[in-house]
């Protein structure tokens, strides 16, 4: 596995770990504050109603109380009465009666329970009935005088009087009002009178006043407002504990450098969009979208105005999403978009618009855009399947195809769209095959040098040749360099592999010259990468050296596009090269950029015409003329001509009548293995 490879799969891992712990993070902070939150409210709804519980209790006990009381001094007034007046307990009740208010009861039993007297219709349920408590004791009649009994009796009859409410009273509206009776509960009690084969019992009523409930109400109110200070106080701080969670959560999903959402954002919100019932039966479109050049605008402009640059991205695309679309940075100057799709084509010219636009207004600033597209299709027919399948998608490996699609367009100026399909699935999973095996391959020798033989186009005779690689792989078999090739030069490779071709041909050239064969000049292709490095002409002078090789047998191609960087750098190095004893060949001439300026300034040697020079018909003449008058130009600048892609006699006809020097293609031969082409030589 690459390192690419590698550290991509940690950078997911560590990904998928923040995700994890930013989730953690939500559901741990939030909770305690509304479980407590909770628990405090409860208790609170708790206190009053043991409030209430506790009053109730209070109210009954006070009351009973009083009944107690009066039921003591009923038994004393009846006591005293019989002992005074010499009456039956009969006639003291009687007269007691009389006195007892209409709430009042007396009743008298024998030891077996039969009524004896009675007020009233209500018998007392003698099972309930409560007696005073033993220590309050009996009351037991006093050996008093005439004067003091009157005195306690007059006081017991006062006392008794104002207990059963009889006594006249100012009641004033309020007051009235107060003392309205909501519940009112007869209860019966023994009087503790020690009266022989005799039990005497009083009855009084409980009642739950109108001014009872209001006082419960006021104190209920006061206790809820005693208590809302820290239910308020609870509140202000889970508000606020909710509102800096939150603000930390927003924190956490914004990107610094456009001030939108960031990338963990957009796969929560993708997904919460892709996964939502009314819109499974949509298609989506994921799309990369890459802005050129930024690395180069940031340069010149300072990273400031990079942020400004993708500030302005960010503010064009939020005001052109529709509901249920999205959009975020990715990484640097690339942008996923969730887009809704109602046909392919609208989506592309919606797209193609976009990019038109966001091109437009960053005009001045040189800068161009071009992006990739992922289709998400419905392919279930329920929509609860499709959502079930859409939950398993990976919106990180979505966004990596519509990146791959835009991976496709390359460098093209433009605002160039490229959507998704298998064949670009194919091409990243090869590009990937070939990275994991590039390094082993070139340990192991896999990669095997072929000489297609260049002739001349009079004699027909070999006269030189070009060394192309070939990837013999153990599982592929014979790999064409097309297939390889560009992927080194993407990834920098290709230096290695020149740097291989180079020294396999010097290490043939000296081989040759050891075992005395005829030594015919090979020429070798050298890739623009290789002009990074300033030092090159001596990096290849010791390659070819260590091998003993004669210099003079070595050519070195150069593509057009080499002679597009630094010229003043490229000068040196050809200038350098040349002294060193080598010849230079500018190989596929013609093709791209015209590079005539570089015939002018650069000391090449041999000139390569491309093979599209040969190509299609030439009906009217003018491919000819072109051919014929380039040959004249090379001539002219003593340079030598080499014809590619060479498939025809007629061809080989013409150029030798043009003094085409060498020709090199498929009429003669397709590249061969060395040893195929030391037999080709040895023939002739
Ligand atoms: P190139 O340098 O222009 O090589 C010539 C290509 O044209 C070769 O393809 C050759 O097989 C092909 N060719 C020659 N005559 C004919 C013909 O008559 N008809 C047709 N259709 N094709 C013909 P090949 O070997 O597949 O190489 C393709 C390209 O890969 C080369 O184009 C070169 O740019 C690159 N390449 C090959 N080997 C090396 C290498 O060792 N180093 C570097 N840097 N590039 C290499
Ligand atoms: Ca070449
Ligand atoms: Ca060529």
């Amino acid at each position: 596995m690459c390192k690419n490879q590698l550290l991509n799969r940690q950078k997911l891992n560590s990904h998928n770990v923040k995700k994890q712990k930013l989730r953690n993070f939500y559901k741990k902070s939030i909770w305690p504050s509304i479980v407590l939150f909770l628990f405090f409210i409860i208790s609170c709804a708790a206190m009053p109603v043991s409030f209430a519980g506790i009053f109730k209790e209070y109210l009954l006990d006070s009351q009973t109380a009083v009944i107690y009381d009066d039921a003591q001094k009923a038994g004393k007034f009846l006591v005293n009465r019989m002992r005074r007046e010499d009456e039956s307990i009969l006639e003291s009740a009687a007269v007691l009666e009389r006195y007892l208010g209409e709430s009042n009861g007396l009743c008298v039993t024998d030891e077996d329970g039969y009524v004896l007297f009675q007020t009233g219709e209500t018998v007392p349920d003698f099972e309930r009935i409560q007696g005073v408590t033993a220590a309050e004791g009996y009351i037991f009649i006093p050996e008093t005088e005439q004067g003091q009994d009157n005195a306690f009796t007059m006081t017991s009859w006062d006392f008794l009087l104002r207990c059963m409410g009889t006594l006249p009273k100012s009641y004033d509206r309020h007051r009235k009002w107060l003392d309205n009776v909501i519940l009112r509960e007869s209860y019966w009690t023994e009087v503790p009178a020690e009266l022989p084969g005799l039990h005497v019992y009083y009855k009084d009523e409980v009642m739950l006043l109108q001014k009872h409930i209001y006082f419960i109400a006021v104190a209920l109110m006061a206790e809820a407002a005693f208590l809302m200070v820290p239910i308020i106080l609870l509140f202000i701080n889970v508000l606020s504990s909710i509102g800096m969670q939150k603000r930390m959560v927003n924190l956490l999903y914004l990107d610094t450098s456009t001030g939108g959402n960031n990338w963990i954002y957009f796969q929560q919100k993708c997904r919460r969009i892709l996964c939502q019932f009314r819109n499974a039966s949509s298609t989506y479109a994921m799309v990369s979208l890459h802005m050129f050049r930024f690395e180069d605008y940031c340069a010149c402009h300072g990273s400031r105005e990079g942020e400004g640059l993708l500030e302005n991205i960010s503010s064009y695309l939020q005001v052109n999403m529709e509901c249920g679309e999205t959009f975020a940075r990715f990484a640097k100057a690339d942008f996923g978009i969730l887009l809704r799709c109602d046909s392919d084509r609208m989506t592309e010219k919606r797209l193609k618009k976009l990019l038109a636009e966001l091109t437009g207004v960053q005009k001045d600033r040189g800068i161009s855009f071009c992006a990739g597209l992922y289709l998400i299709e419905p392919q279930t027919d329920g929509k609860m399947h499709e959502i079930q399948r859409r939950r398993q998608l990976d919106i990180d490996q979505i966004y990596h195809y519509a990146s791959a699609a835009r991976g496709m367009v390359g460098e093209k100026k433009g605002t160039h769209i490229k959507v998704f399909d298998q064949q670009i699935l194919e091409e990243q999973l090869w590009k990937l095959k070939v990275e994991e095996q590039m390094e082993a391959a070139l340990l192991n020798r896999e990669f095997q040098m072929y000489l297609q033989p260049k002739y001349d186009p009079v004699t027909e005779k070999i006269v030189g040749a070009e060394a192309l690689v070939r990837w013999i792989s153990p599982d592929e078999g014979m790999i064409s360099p097309n297939r390889f090739i560009p992927i080194f030069e993407e990834n920098g490779f290709i230096t290695r592999l020149d740097d291989y071709m180079i020294s396999a041909v010097a290490k043939l050239q000296s081989e040759w010259k050891i075992q005395g064969k005829k030594q015919v000049p090979v020429s070798v292709n050298v890739s623009r990468a290789n002009f990074t490095r300033t030092d090159l002409a001596q990096h290849i002078c010791r390659l070819t050296d260590s091998y003993g090789a004669d210099r003079s047998m070595i050519e070195l191609e150069l593509t057009e596009s080499a002679f597009f960087g630094d010229k003043n750098i490229l000068q040196q190095i050809l200038k350098e090269l040349k002294m060193y004893g080598f010849c230079i060949d500018m190989d596929d001439f013609g093709t791209g950029y015209s590079s005539l300026n570089s015939l002018k300034d650069l000391p090449i040697d041999v000139l390569k015409l491309d093979t599209d020079f040969f190509r299609g018909s030439d009906s009217n003449g003018r491919g000819e003329i072109v051919v014929m008058e380039t040959i004249r130009l090379a001539k002219k600048l003593n340079m030598k001509i080499v014809a590619e892609g060479i498939e025809k006699k007629e061809q080989v006809d013409f150029l030798a009548a043009q003094g085409c020097d060498m020709i090199q293609g498929y009429y003669f031969s397709k590249p061969v293995p060395v040893s195929e082409f030391e037999k080709k030589v040895q023939e002739q």
